[in-house]
């Protein structure tokens, strides 16, 4: 069997003795490699590196840490496939998606290869007479990311690129369901001139977590997950007088509005709605058309589009979406269509108890539509994170804007409308973090910033781009004033003040 261990520098290797976990193949329903899961004495052996190479490379100059970034951009592009089919066999995505998962996060990549220009503090001359004002951005030291089973290579790459170009150190302990991406990320930015230390990879459940919450030595913590254990995660961090931002759950909204073009509305759902099984936290789970003409079209319209996709194994290359993640997660989206069923959903298009020839222990769900759903359901309320869509009628905009407004999540939130003025007002009256026009899933690109609202985000800072640098560094603000030292005391050193 396969073992997956931590990648610490100088690490012995985890014992027989240690607690493993499974990594299925959700395609074939087969266990095809174990990790070790680690504790604090695992942890300090990262902490010792970490704190030892972290001091040089915070005084390496922003050019050279930036051609480490060119450098491990140039090798996961070099080895981007046999990623994508590793990351694929673990998560059970398609290799396409799984190729899309690497590609967002080496756009962040591409972002941190921009570190000097980003790096440079401002400037005051002349704040007062003799006086000037600057500012600079030092990094934290050592800081760590938990992150989810769902985007393995992205997720880690918006945290560590940022982190590490800033110049800290950085410990990963990625989602122990799909951990093998993320430590070959980790040898690659060693191959790509990192010093050995300086991203290191630890493996665990709640106790390695707990470990790193509790560290003194780690000064801010970067968490994506689910909306309990992100709660968790900040309220423990920031107890422990960390810098924490912690992104959850999601029920992301499409509005459809009467005037909507509903070819591209079907088209888009598809993606959105389906792709990558729906486990994805930008996913669009819930169709609000408004008013009943255009329910009615547009479910006639989604009903042969949605019975048109094709599920299939992972290196299936012309699988639409492939297997959930685990047996257990499998059980859990057809336990939510029983309950939308039990709730009173119409259950049009049934994705229960699916199986693929070939495949019949693979956790595959089929496609599944819900019609007239209810914000008073259970099953609307709380993330399904599988291939379902529900279908909640508004009978006009009002109605559609306070659904997601509303609603416990606020991650994303998509209108779909040929009208400027109810796009406009739709997106600034909103009460969710990121917003879509005629755009399905609003993943904003790696310059600008990414983070919910609500229960889908704690914290006040965002991930990656500008927000990112902010988040991984803090601001030295320096007053200085150079006497021209003449020698007669006439000169001495004055407070300045301002104005
Ligand atoms: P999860 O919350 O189960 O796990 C996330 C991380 O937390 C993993 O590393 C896991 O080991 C750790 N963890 C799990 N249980 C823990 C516990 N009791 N104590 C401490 N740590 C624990 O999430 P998941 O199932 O891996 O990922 C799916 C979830 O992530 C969904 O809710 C999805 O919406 C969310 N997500 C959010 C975003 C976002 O940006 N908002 C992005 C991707 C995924």
């Amino acid at each position: 069997m396969r073992q997956i261990d931590h990648f610490i520098q100088g690490y012995a290797g985890s014992g027989a003795g240690v607690r493993k976990h499974s990594i299925w193949n959700p395609s074939t329903g087969e266990v095809q490699a174990e990790v070790a899961l680690g504790d604090a004495s695992v942890l300090e052996a990262a902490i010792a590196n970490a704190k030892r190479v972290q001091p040089e490379w915070a005084a390496t100059n922003p050019q050279k840490r930036a051609r480490v970034m060119f450098e491990f951009k140039r090798l996961v592009e070099a080895n981007k496939q046999a990623l994508a089919e590793l990351l694929a066999s673990e998560h059970g995505k398609v290799v396409d998606d799984a190729h899309g998962d690497i590609q967002r996060g080496l756009e962040v990549i591409e972002f941190a290869c921009g570190i000097p220009q980003a790096l440079k503090g401002e400037y005051t001359n002349g704040a007062g007479p003799g006086i000037d004002v600057y500012s600079m951005r030092q990094p934290l030291g050592i800081g760590a990311g938990i992150t989810p089973f769902n985007f393995p290579a992205m997720i880690p790459m918006w945290m560590f690129g940022m982190a590490i170009a800033a110049g800290n150190a950085f410990i990963l302990k990625p989602s122990e369901r799909d951990p093998s991406v993320p430590v070959r990320l980790a040898e690659l930015f060693v191959e790509a001139g990192a010093p050995e230390g300086l991203l290191q990879v630890v493996h665990g459940d709640k106790e390695m977590v707990d470990a790193i919450l509790d560290h003194p030595a780690i000064a801010a913590i970067s968490f994506v997950g689910s909306s309990d254990i992100a709660h968790y995660i900040y309220s423990r961090g920031t107890a422990n007088n960390k810098r924490v931002q912690a992104f959850g759950g999601a029920k992301n909204h499409g509005i459809v509005m009467p005037d909507a073009d509903l070819d591209q509305v079907v088209n888009d759902l598809a993606g959105a709605a389906f792709g990558s099984a729906g486990e994805r936290c930008m996913a669009l789970p819930v169709v609000v058309p408004v008013g009943e003409d255009t329910a009615n079209a547009l479910r006639a319209k989604l009903i042969p589009a949605i019975n048109a996709l094709r599920v299939g194994v992972s290196n299936d290359p012309e699988a639409h979406y492939g297997p959930v993640v685990t047996p257990e997660h499998k059980a859990r989206v057809e336990g939510w269509i029983s309950t939308a069923e039990a709730e009173g959903g119409e259950i049009v298009i049934d994705g229960r108890g699916f199986t693929l020839q070939g495949h019949e222990n693979g956790f595959f769900v089929g496609p599944t539509l819900i019609d007239h759903v209810t914000p008073d359901m259970e099953s609307y309320k709380e993330e399904i994170f599988g291939p379902v869509l529900q279908m909640v009628r508004a009978k006009d905009f009002e109605e559609a804007l306070r659904l997601p407004s509303e609603h416990q999540y606020g991650n994303g939130v998509a209108i779909f409308t040929r009208n400027g003025h109810a796009a406009r007002e739709f997106a600034h009256r909103v009460n969710v973090g990121m917003v879509g026009i005629n755009v399905p899933i609003p993943v904003p690109v790696a310059y600008h910033s990414f983070g919910g609202w609500k229960r889908s985000g704690f914290g006040d800072i965002d991930q990656y781009g500008m927000e990112g640098l902010r988040f991984w560094t803090k601001t030295k603000k320096i007053t200085q004033r150079w006497p021209d030292g003449g020698g007669d005391g006439s000169n001495a050193f004055l407070i300045p003040t301002m104005g």
